[in-house]
């Protein structure tokens, strides 16, 4: 068994739901069980028909026409979709009556994106000889706690998606599985949603509780580049990595999937690959618990901007663990998430999103430090091998140096396969580029 996710822009009209189709048929004999987000950017359609409603206008035109027109190109009947968007609106209509918008009902409303992309796939899929079941996730043992918009799954999922899945694991259901990504009810019965981009999680988790051989998600690139291609254009897929190198990714700035999707797979082994839709043969990227041989020192570069370098400065003297447990209890209370941090003694640099309100939490930490602000700033990571540091150091900062560029902070990630360092954002883009010179380009040993 294999689970197969594509996301919305892999689905986003007929014809793409075509070539999906071709796809999947590709590896019908290695049963695979298909999960599918919302067609193109309808859960964004969705949450802006949501927003209107609450003004007391109801218009779902732009989704009726796109499921309507793709229904007709594929040649299948509409009448699944059609009674769930007639449920739309009448949603819809309550809601701009009540003008009122809570998060439970949000969800309901996103969650018609992918109950409809799935009917309309499997019903193009049975049309062109491919035997095939549309399920909403909650019929294949999908179910969440009740945190409405960022749902957790319960652990009994473990349980019910193979219960779920089972007739078709032994061959007593022959139809492929087509499920809805991203939805889950909770044990109330109310739809639920696991956040933007909850579909990988939905694949990753049947994969896992199914055993599955593995579970691929179809982007619209060659797998997991050694840099983001507009800013660096040799960028090539990387074959390998590992989870905790493609967690880091994520977590800096590749468009990877969601480190949360990956935490099913790595507690069952089940290895994830991450595939190109547009370019089928090329093998795309591996992520597994270790790399199966030796592997170069640097898997990528990646970059974060718009971040804000907070240097905090004991003003009192107090000794480091009392200093740091006290600024960390004040990020603690206000709720700010720390990326990158470097500590001395009695000083620290750290940083934040720039979106993130600093006023109370600075009010706090200025009655023990002193405090500096940086905004315009960036976190370039190193995904390597942190056993190799001293020569990745080595030959990143050289060619830095040859660049005139001095990085402003520099980290070496606890998890043993990150190197970040601080730059100013209108560097960031050279900073790549260098690193990704030195590192991969025609001088660059260190990867070898
Ligand atoms: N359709 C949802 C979203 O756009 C879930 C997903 O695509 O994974 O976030
Ligand atoms: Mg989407």
């Amino acid at each position: 068994m294999i689970v197969m996710k594509f996301g919305g822009s892999s689905v986003a009209d007929a014809e793409r739901i075509r070539h999906v189709a071709s796809i999947i048929k590709t590896y019908a004999d290695k049963k695979p069980v298909v999960v599918l987000s919302a067609m193109g950017d309808t859960t964004d359609h969705l949450l802006e028909a949501a927003d209107l409603a609450v003004t007391g206008k109801v218009d779902i035109s732009r989704i009726e026409k796109l499921h309507k027109d793709t229904a007709e190109a594929l040649e299948i009947p509409f009448t699944d979709a059609a009674a769930l968007l007639g449920e739309l609106k009448m949603v819809l209509t309550g809601i701009s009556m009540l003008r009122e918008l809570t998060k439970r009902t949000r969800d309901y409303l996103v969650s018609f994106g992918e109950r409809l992309s799935v009917r309309m796939a499997a019903a193009y899929l049975n049309t062109i000889g491919l035997p095939a079941r549309f399920y909403d996730a909650w019929d294949v043992g999908i179910v969440s706690d009740s945190n409405f918009m960022a749902a957790e799954l319960l652990d009994d999922v473990w349980q019910t998606i193979p219960a779920a899945l089972n007739g078709y694991r032994n061959g007593s259901v022959s139809e492929i599985p087509v499920v809805t990504g991203f939805i889950a009810k909770d044990p109330s019965g109310y739809i639920t949603t696991l956040g933007r981009g909850g579909s990988d999680l939905t694949a990753t988790v049947i994969g896992a509780a199914m055993a599955a051989e593995e579970v691929q998600t179809w982007k619209d690139v060659d797998g997991i580049l050694t840099a983001d291609p507009r800013v660096v254009s040799d960028a090539h897929p990387v074959p390998e990595v590992t989870y905790e190198e493609a967690a880091e990714l994520a977590y800096f700035g590749a468009q990877v999937l969601h480190p949360r999707s990956m935490m099913p797979c790595r507690k069952s082994g089940t290895p994830v690959r991450v595939k190109n839709s547009y370019n089928m043969t090329s093998p795309g990227s591996i992520i597994v618990e270790n790399h199966a041989g030796p592997v170069a020192a640097v898997r990528a570069i990646t970059a974060v901007k718009h971040v804000t370098l907070i240097d905090i400065v004991s003003t009192r003297m107090l000794g480091a663990s009392g200093f740091l447990a006290h600024i960390f209890n004040q990020f603690l209370k206000w709720n700010i998430s720390i990326d990158v941090i470097a500590t001395s003694e009695v000083s620290v640099s750290l940083t934040v999103n720039t979106k993130a309100d600093l006023s109370g939490l600075l009010a706090d930490v200025q009655k023990v430090a002193a405090t500096e602000c940086k905004t315009g700033k960036a976190i370039v990571t190193v995904i390597c091998d942190t056993a190799r540091a001293s020569s990745i150091i080595a030959d990143g900062f050289a060619a830095l140096a040859r660049e005139r560029i001095n990085v402003q902070m520099i980290s070496k990630g606890a998890s043993k396969v990150n190197i970040s360092m601080i730059c100013d954002d209108s560097e960031a883009d050279t900073v790549v580029r260098t690193l990704h010179a030195a590192y991969f380009g025609k001088n660059g040993d260190t990867a070898k």
